[in-house]
Formats: C-alpha cells, sequence, structure tokens
C-alpha cells in the first residue's frame, strides 16, 4: 500500500474508471479569486510564483528557453518548465503494477510526473497577448516534455493542458500549461483510440482525415484555416463554442511537428482563442492535446488534435449522471460566430 498522503491511483470496481486521490494538491495556493464564475479574473491576491526573480518559488527548470549566459533558477529567461510543487502524481519509484490482483479495491502508488510550462518572464495572462514567437515556444516546449517523457520506459502517455481562469481550474493567472505523465494511458484518450481503431477497420481510413475532408469541402463548421491545420466546430460538441485544431494531413504524433509547423499553429490557435474571448466575453476555458501514446510510433486510424473547451456552463446533474452533454448552441452557429470574429 502507498504512504499515507502519497499518491494513489484507485480502480473503481463498478465502473473502471482510474482516479487519483492526491492529498498535497489541498496544500497549493489558491490566488484567483472565485466570485465571478465564468468570466477569467483581472484581481489577484498574493506575490507571484511565476514572475521573473521569483524562480527560488519553484523546483529547480527542466527545460528553459533563456538568454545566454544565464544561470538555470535565476532571472533570464523567457519560458521555464519546472515540476510542480503540488504535484498530483509522485515522480519517485517504479512504475506500478497496473493490473494488481483482481481484487476489490484496486489501488498502486500515483507515481508520474506533473510539470508546469511558465510561458512567459512577464505577468500576463492573456494566452492571446503572447506574440507568435512566443506562443510558438510554448508549442514547442510541449514538443520538448513529450519527448523527454517518451524517454522514460515508466510512462505510458503525457497529457499536455492548460486552464485559463478560475472556473477552468487555474489557481494561478500568469500564463502556464501542465504536462501529466502516467503510466497508463488516460480513459478519455484510450476512448477515441478504441473508437477511430473500430473505424479504420469498417471503413478503411483514418476518421479524423475523413472528418477534415467532409468539414473543409462543406465548410459550414470550419472556423478557420491556415498554415496546414483547420480549427472546426465539431459536429457533436459538449460544449458551446468548442473548437478542434487538428492537422489537415494525417499524423498521429504532436512530436513530429517542426518548428514551422509550431509558428502556422500557434498563429492559427491565437486567432481562434482571440475569437472565442471576442465572441464569449474572455470566458474561462481549457485546451488540451490528444496524441498519440508515448514510444507507439504512428498510428493510421489516430490523429493528433487539440480540444478548446470554453466553460461558459457547468455540467450540471444530467451530465454527471449520464456521461451525456446537453449543448445549447449548434456548433454550425458556434461556427459563424467564431469565423465573424476572427482577427
Ligand atoms: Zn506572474
Ligand atoms: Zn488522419
Ligand atoms: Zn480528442
Amino acid at each position: 500500500m502507498p504512504e499515507p498522503h502519497a499518491p494513489e491511483y484507485r480502480r473503481c470496481p463498478v465502473s473502471g474508471r482510474w482516479v487519483i486521490i492526491a492529498p498535497v494538491r489541498a496544500q497549493r495556493p489558491l490566488s484567483l479569486d472565485h466570485a465571478r464564475p465564468h468570466h477569467r479574473e483581472r484581481h489577484e491576491s498574493d506575490p507571484c510564483p511565476f514572475c521573473e526573480g521569483a524562480e527560488h518559488d519553484t523546483p529547480h527548470e527542466v527545460y528553459a528557453v533563456r538568454r545566454p549566459g544565464t544561470a538555470p533558477d535565476g532571472p533570464g529567461w523567457s519560458l521555464r518548465v519546472v515540476p510542480n510543487k503540488y504535484p498530483a502524481v509522485n515522480p519517485h519509484g517504479a512504475a506500478p503494477e497496473l493490473s494488481p490482483g483482481e481484487g476489490l479495491f484496486a489501488s498502486v502508488p500515483g507515481v508520474g510526473a506533473h510539470e508546469l510550462v511558465i510561458e512567459c518572464a512577464r505577468h500576463e495572462a492573456n494566452p492571446v497577448r503572447l506574440t507568435d514567437d512566443e506562443f510558438a515556444a510554448v508549442l514547442a516546449a510541449y514538443r520538448h516534455r513529450l519527448v523527454a517523457h517518451g524517454e522514460d520506459p515508466r510512462w505510458a502517455y503525457a497529457t499536455v493542458f492548460k486552464n485559463v481562469g478560475a472556473e477552468a481550474g487555474a489557481s494561478l493567472a500568469h500564463l502556464h500549461s501542465q504536462i501529466v505523465a502516467t503510466p497508463v494511458v488516460p480513459d478519455a484518450v484510450r476512448l477515441e483510440l478504441d473508437t477511430s481503431a473500430d473505424y479504420f477497420r469498417r471503413e478503411g481510413g483514418c476518421v479524423f482525415c475523413d472528418v477534415v475532408r467532409e468539414e473543409t469541402a462543406a465548410r459550414t463548421r470550419v472556423v478557420a484555416e491556415g498554415g496546414g491545420f483547420v480549427a472546426l466546430a465539431p459536429f457533436a460538441p459538449r460544449f458551446a463554442h468548442e473548437v478542434w485544431v487538428l492537422p489537415v494531413s494525417h499524423d498521429s504524433r504532436y512530436e513530429s511537428l517542426t518548428d514551422v509547423d509550431l509558428h502556422d499553429l500557434a498563429r492559427l490557435l491565437k486567432r481562434v482563442l482571440g475569437a472565442i474571448d471576442k465572441v464569449l466575453a474572455r470566458p474561462a476555458y481549457n485546451y488540451f492535446l490528444h496524441t498519440a501514446p508515448l514510444r507507439v510510433g504512428d498510428l493510421p486510424h489516430f490523429h493528433w488534435h487539440l480540444e478548446v473547451i470554453p466553460r461558459t456552463a457547468r455540467a450540471a446533474g444530467f451530465e454527471w449522471g449520464s456521461g451525456c452533454f446537453i449543448n445549447a448552441v449548434p456548433p454550425e452557429r458556434a461556427a459563424a460566430e467564431l469565423r465573424a470574429a476572427l482577427g
């Protein structure tokens, strides 16, 4: 059994769902004011541990973009990746045995890596205000960390995600993304891998490629295009103004993006996030990356993508009870509104 307070993965004996029990997460500072749900807060109460000059407040950096001649963990950086001081998972220890004897209560130590990408040195809370180069550097940091985590045989997957605004789960406003590497492929990714593998067996092609082809021909749900990427309002979105961003050409692994691709993707993503800000008056939102699991190579049936979910409605009893989301905004209307708001 894990020691008390160490994180654990627990599998629900009824649904088969994995959860992470992580008591240390209760200790993290929450400086954002939660008073105004759904919209991003401007006021913060505490000194910011992510600003330049506060490097002593974070664990040692594992990756950084720095001016030549500056030392790690000091000023002079424009992006840093540091382990989370309040990790949901524990970076030390062997990969746990993931099929623990078929007991009722399956629990294994919560071994994993939890990192923060601090996206700029100045105190900035709006992703759209990053320059194109800064945004591309963030996307490059994701690529670097996915490659690095792929070299650790303990991890099967690394989830890259971003919370913008308290309602979306952010506890600090200073722009940052997070990466959580785990010994298991998360349930949400597993579901997409399985469903797309079924489609491939049945139809002989990649479901994402087919969606991109149909959507770019019909154009009703396309939000924006550029540099080999397309942003679209998906056919069956869970959230109002949900947007997916995908490469037009088949590619299962985000790590294979070139530097030129990353700049193109940064420009498109900034335009999409700017349109979401305009249409929804700066909502809280999340985005996350779905890509092939680490070290599996290229998959013919799976296509990496980024999902952006504005948090303008709360999941309520029906969503939690049924797993089925009710969305008041048809994606055709969402796409038209976002297109009209593109900068
Ligand atoms: Zn700051
Ligand atoms: Zn594809
Ligand atoms: Zn997905």
